[in-house]
């Protein structure tokens, strides 16, 4: 049976860049060794916070068009 992987940040500890990595099943996502945005390999993960979770659910597709 898979242990579900819980959503997590990825963010990055040099210039604030950050990711919400939400885990499908038991499928490892791909994570990036260094910082997409200043190379830096000082790369942590955490819980996301609620706005996080938030932040990550909504897509610009489904922006409401007014
Ligand atoms: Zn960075």
């Amino acid at each position: 049976m898979p242990i579900p992987i819980k959503p997590f940040m990825h963010s990055c500890g040099e210039c604030g860049w950050k990711q919400l990595v939400e885990p499908r099943g038991d499928v490892l996502p791909f994570l990036h060794k260094s910082c997409p945005d200043c190379d830096s390999p000082n790369l942590q993960k955490r819980a996301p916070g609620l706005l996080d979770t938030l932040r990550g659910k909504l897509k610009p597709a489904r922006r409401i068009p007014w």
